[in-house]
Order: C-alpha cells, then structure tokens, then sequence
C-alpha cells in the first residue's frame, strides 16, 4: 500500500479536510502517477454534499487530475517514468459491453468505476479522487498529456473539456450554427472556446452581468443576459444549439423557447431536482433535448490533441488545497473564472 496525503469530506455536511488514504501497490498494468494539479468541479460540490443521493463517505474528490508518471506496472506499454500522465471521471468500466468496445466507457453497461464516489471492480475497495498527491489507475484509463500547454490550465480539459467537446462533436456543430451556451462557469468556458473554434457562431447566455467583458474574451460572439426580459424576447427562435451547463434549479422552458425550429438543448449542467418540459414547447418547432456525459478513453484523447495544436487551456484559479471549502462557496455564488485547480504540492507536507 502507498500512504497518500489527501483531502476529503467525512460527511455531506463537514467541510473538507486534510486525511490519509492509502492507494494500491501498482500491479502488472497500473501506472502510479503523482498528482500535480486537480481541477474543481461542480460535480465535486453535487457528491461531497450528496446532492445526487449515493454519496459515500469519506469522499476525496477530483477527477480533473494531471501529473507526472512515477513507475509502471511490467506489462504496461503505453507509459513510462517520467511521462506526463492525466486521469479523468472514471479509472475502470468492464470493457465487455457495447459500449466499452466502441470506446464509451461512460457509458458502460455495467456502470463505470467513477474515479471517486466508486468502488473498484474486484476488490469493492471505495475509490478515491484527485485531491491527493498520487493516484494509481489502470494504463487503460490513463490519458497522455502533451507538454506544449502550461498544466494547471489542463487539468480541467479531463472533465471540463470532455464534457462539452463531446456533444458538440457528436451533433456536429460548426460553420454557420448559432449556439448559445447558458451558464459561464468551468464547463461554459470551454464550451465557449470550442464552439467558437469549430467554427460556430456563439452567443453567452449567462445571469451574471460581470461576465460579459470575458466572454468576448473567451471568443464568445454575443452575450446576452439572462434576467433581461428584453433581450431574451428578441433571442426567441433563434439558436440552433443551446448547450445547457447550468449547475442549479432552472426553468429549461425559457431556454427552449430561444431554440428555432429543429433546434437542440444539449443537457450537461445537473440540477439535483428535476426540470419540468412542457411537451408543447418540444412539439410546436420539433425541438429536441439531448443529454451528455463526459466522454470515452479515445475521445478525451483526441479532445487533449486537439487543445495541444489549437492551444486551448482552461482559464484557471490556482488554489492551495485548504483554500478548496472557500472555492466550494464561491462557486455556489458564480462566483469563479473559470476553474479552480488545486495546486497539489500544497498538500505534500
Ligand atoms: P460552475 O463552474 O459552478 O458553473 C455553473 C454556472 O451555472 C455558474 O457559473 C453560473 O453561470 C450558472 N448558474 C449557477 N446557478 C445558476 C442559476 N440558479 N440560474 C442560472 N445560472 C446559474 O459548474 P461546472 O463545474 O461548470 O458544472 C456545471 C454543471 O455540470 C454541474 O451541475 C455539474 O455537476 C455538471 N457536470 C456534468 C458533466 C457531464 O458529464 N454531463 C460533467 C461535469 C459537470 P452564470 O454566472 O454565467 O449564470
Ligand atoms: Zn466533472
Ligand atoms: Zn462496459
């Protein structure tokens, strides 16, 4: 066993704190990888609090990790030492289903092995995530990170990134689509960069008026301001794709009313309480609701390549690890630009 430093939650409603786990000796095909930085996620917020239902405790969240390969297991081939190495949401899946074969671990049948809030396939050992100086995973699971991108504006690419390159990939979004992305947080600022990277006209959808200066920073085309009764009035039927990465309790309605006829509302955000759609408004312009999750192996592969030619990182706020319950309120406020990434040398000693 490895003696790891980390920081968890012992319960849904202590604050996070510094505790002790241990990882497993690596075996034949693990790669043993010391955590340089680890992303803040929302979803981190959701499971710590169990937000969701099912949280176990104590929890080490993160799953937005990058770092640098500190030995192999003898049958791996893909990593060596030295290498710089990143771990997304999920370490395992059964690689047997449909899914798993076609490279959609997340969506494997048998229910991926989340990178923390999970149990390991096997032993049922509870996993336990990025905040913490080391982590070992399966090479199957492992993503290569290039070294041409500065690494704590990486570290969100593993979940934040994924999230939003996946579905706008998968629609096919491009050249002459209007897209809104509603909800200008960690996932929103990626979904911004890459919409506008693929080539697609984007419009910010957001409730913070002090956002507008970045989001034309971000390459964002328009910004419209959610409260704005005006303005949301003259955005009716406007957008081709609206990609939803609200965190809290909103009515999809007012946003489905901005989507022209065929268009889409592409779900990432998850509201711990359900959203009500009113079957009219899907069937008076045969609009659509799609939801997503993160993305396969291959993908957030071909997602990191693609960051690594186009030099697209995620804009971050580089926090010490006792920092993270004040990061944990200022994202319930909105309040972040646009991640918060934990800078794991903070939790060495
Ligand atoms: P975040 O950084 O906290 O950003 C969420 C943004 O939503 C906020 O910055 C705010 O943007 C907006 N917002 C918050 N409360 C709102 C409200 N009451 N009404 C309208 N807008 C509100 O969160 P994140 O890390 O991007 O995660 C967003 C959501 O996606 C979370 O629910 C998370 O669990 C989920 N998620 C899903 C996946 C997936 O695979 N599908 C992956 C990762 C995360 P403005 O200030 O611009 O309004
Ligand atoms: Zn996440
Ligand atoms: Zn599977």
């Amino acid at each position: 066993m490895l003696p790891t430093n980390a920081y968890a939650a012992q319960s849904a409603t202590t604050p996070l704190a510094p505790f002790k786990i241990d990882r497993r000796t690596p075996n034949a095909h693990d790669v043993q990888i010391e955590i340089l930085y680890c992303g803040v996620c929302h979803s981190d917020i959701h499971q710590a609090r169990n937000e969701w239902g099912g949280s176990t405790f104590p929890m080490v969240p993160g799953h937005e990790i990058v770092g640098r390969v500190t030995s192999v297991g003898n049958k791996v081939t893909k990593f060596k030492a030295g290498d710089l190495a990143g771990v997304g949401c999920f370490v395992d899946s059964c690689r047997e289903c449909e899914n798993c074969k076609q490279g959609a671990e997340q969506y494997c049948d048998g229910g991926m092995t989340g990178t923390y809030n999970g149990k390991e396939r096997g032993t049922g050992a509870p996993t336990y995530g990025g905040y913490s100086t080391q982590i070992v995973v399966d090479e199957n699971y492992v993503l290569s990170i290039s070294d041409k991108l500065t690494l704590a504006g990486v570290a969100p690419l593993l979940c934040a990134g994924i999230t939003t390159y996946s579905p706008l990939k998968y629609l096919g979004v491009g050249k002459g689509h209007k897209v809104a992305v509603l909800g200008l947080g960690g996932l929103g600022h990626m979904a911004v960069k890459f919409a506008v990277a693929f080539g697609a006209e984007v419009t910010m959808l957001s409730s913070s008026p002090s956002k507008k200066a970045d989001a034309e920073k971000l390459g964002a085309h328009h910004f419209a301001l959610t409260s704005d009764a005006a303005t949301m009035k003259n955005l009716a039927n406007t957008f081709d794709f609206i990609l939803n990465t609200v965190s809290a309790q909103h009515d999809y309605s007012v946003y489905l009313n901005l989507l022209r006829t065929n268009g889409t509302m592409i779900v990432v955000g998850v509201p711990p309480t359900p959203a009500t759609v009113p079957a009219i408004q899907l069937i008076m312009k045969r609009k659509s609701i799609i939801g997503s999750l993160i993305g396969g192996i291959k993908e957030t592969q071909e997602m990191l390549d693609y960051c690594a030619e186009h030099n697209i990182v995620s804009e971050v706020e580089v926090i010490n690890a006792d920092q993270i319950n004040e990061a944990y309120e200022r994202m319930l406020k909105g309040d972040v630009r646009y991640r918060f990434v934990i800078d794991t040398a903070s939790l060495k000693n």
